[in-house]
């Protein structure tokens, strides 16, 4: 946990984390490809990260590739508003953090030589709204929460419940990168919730509310509803990790960087609708401006995320087990509201707006951090439920509905409003939702059937990876798919 730190110190820090992170363990280049075979002709669909480093690392080992992208622009859920906000601002519509053990992110920020600026973590929040109630947070402080906590959970607080109740739980999960990790043996953890979870380990409901907070509710439909294993995997991957950086200017500037290098063989505005797989190949058809076309190759790599493959028609049919796990693995639905403040006056304060809240609004945080100028941003970020209901809002109305919430969790936010932006990831058509969550059950049931390849189609996407939710999961999945690809015969 880390105290709060005012802007300047802030950017003083993030300087120097720059030349630290410079410092950090080689995480080197990606070992090449070597090619052992003639070239193969290869598909890749989807431009996010998990096809880009697939093509890239393929381009470099010498195969002949063709990227089918439906939008006009590479990244996916990798989306950095711009041009929307005033003074240059901009925001992230998807991924924001990169944490100081996601190797494979880092190896390509450093090759690609791009900006990191530290982030104030995750978990730092400045202030607590539970039940009507708003509290301002410091780890070390002893802080009076109003809610049903034993006497032993109020001496701990919220950092001393999380490790007691969650991370004494992370040695048992093992490392879930390891090529032989399974949750099989894990099995009781993946039948329960997190909440059930929360309580077989004597959590009272007052610690409950407390952890679910903008935080354990963010996965899928709450708390109540995902697999506790799917989390503490989750958090066994961040195990260790003591910073976290974004790219300073934007995070759209990494799989930019992989599509500069890649221009002449992605294919924008092709939308892929049928996979057809014979013995001898792989064929693709698409939809470009109207028309419809078609691509050959030797080797496919389904590069979406599930329920986008869901809707496009493959024959022969995939197996009964990949079919099952592409239309049953659901995902998150999250909205994000942004809105634009004419001062930061959190800082008179000495806070980030940064919250935890069990109002609609659940997690906010300061966008504006390491962005120059007087005006700041705000965002909040929602999932569930909440992030459906303030979908289905007109534009003005999610603005106005954020904004009602966000004056009480942080007053001030309504006198010195300017005006805002959102984005619902379930809208955009090429996402339809934020990231696949698991149900009680899921990750075994499915687990063995999410990456394996079917014949020639192989299949690259942080759903797919050890570290569904991250960019590092979804590099990872393209580094593994394009291995497969590398190593096949014919
Ligand atoms: C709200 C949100 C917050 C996040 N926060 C973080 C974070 O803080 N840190 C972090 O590391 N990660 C974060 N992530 C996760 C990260 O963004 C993803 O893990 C990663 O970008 C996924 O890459 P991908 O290649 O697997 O999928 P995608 O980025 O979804 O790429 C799939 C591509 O396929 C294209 N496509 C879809 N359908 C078709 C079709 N029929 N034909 C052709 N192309 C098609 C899409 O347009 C898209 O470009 C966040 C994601 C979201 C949504």
């Amino acid at each position: 946990m880390r105290h709060t730190l005012s802007r300047r110190e802030f950017l003083g820090a993030s300087a120097q984390s720059a030349a630290a992170l410079a410092m950090l363990s080689p995480a080197g280049r990606a070992t090449p490809l070597q090619r052992r075979s003639p070239p193969r002709r290869v598909i890749v669909l989807g431009a996010g990260l998990s096809g880009l480093v697939a093509a890239y690392e393929l381009t470099q080992a010498g195969h002949d590739v063709t990227i089918l992208e439906a939008r006009l622009r590479p990244g996916g859920r990798v989306c950095t508003l711009r041009n929307l906000l005033s003074d240059n601002l901009y925001a992230e519509a998807g991924a924001i953090y990169i944490h100081d053990n996601h190797t494979h992110t880092l190896r390509y920020v450093r090759q690609f030589n791009l900006p990191l600026d530290e982030t104030p973590l995750r978990n730092f929040q400045s202030v607590y709204y539970l039940r009507g109630r708003r509290v301002r947070f410091s780890p070390n402080a002893a802080i009076r929460w109003h809610l049903d906590l034993t006497a032993e959970e109020q001496r701990l607080g919220q950092p001393g419940m999380w490790q007691k109740y969650i991370g004494s739980a992370l040695e048992e999960i093992g490392d879930p990168r390891a090529p032989d990790w399974s949750p099989e043996p894990l099995r009781r953890y993946d039948q329960m919730t997190m909440a059930e979870f929360l309580r077989s380990r004597g959590a009272s409901e007052g610690a409950i509310a407390l952890l679910r907070a903008g935080y354990l509710d963010l996965w899928g439909e709450s708390i109540e509803s995902y697999s506790a294993l799917s989390l503490l995997r989750d958090q066994a991957l961040l195990r260790g990790s003591r910073r976290s950086y974004t790219l300073r200017g934007g995070n759209d500037q990494l799989p930019k960087a992989f599509a500069e290098r890649l221009s002449e063989k992605i294919r924008y505005g092709a939308e892929a609708v049928q996979i057809e797989r014979t013995e001898q190949g792989v064929r693709v058809h698409y939809q470009r401006a109207g028309h419809r076309d078609a691509v050959t190759g030797d080797r496919l790599i389904c590069a979406l995320p599930f329920p986008l493959l869901a809707r496009i028609a493959v024959t022969p049919p995939f197996s009964q087990t990949k079919a099952r796990a592409i239309a049953e693995l659901p995902i998150t639905s999250v909205t994000r509201v942004y809105l634009q403040t004419r001062q930061r006056f959190w800082e008179a304060e000495g806070l980030t707006p940064s919250a935890n809240t069990d109002l609609p609004i659940m997690w906010t945080h300061d966008v504006s951090f390491n962005q120059p100028g007087v005006r700041g941003v705000m965002e909040s970020y929602m999932t569930g439920a909440s992030a459906r209901q303030t979908a289905a809002m007109r534009e003005s109305e999610r603005l106005a509905f954020t904004l009602e919430h966000m004056e009480k969790v942080f007053p001030g936010a309504r006198a010195h409003f300017e005006g805002g932006i959102s984005h619902s990831w379930d809208q955009d058509e090429y996402a339809r939702g934020g990231y696949i969550w698991f149900k009680p059950g899921q990750m075994t049931a499915l687990w063995q059937h999410l990456a394996r390849p079917e014949g020639r189609v192989h299949f690259a996407g942080d759903h797919v990876s050890s570290q569904p939710g991250w960019m590092n999961g979804a590099l990872e999945s393209g580094l593994r798919a394009a291995r497969e690809v590398n190593e096949s015969e014919g």
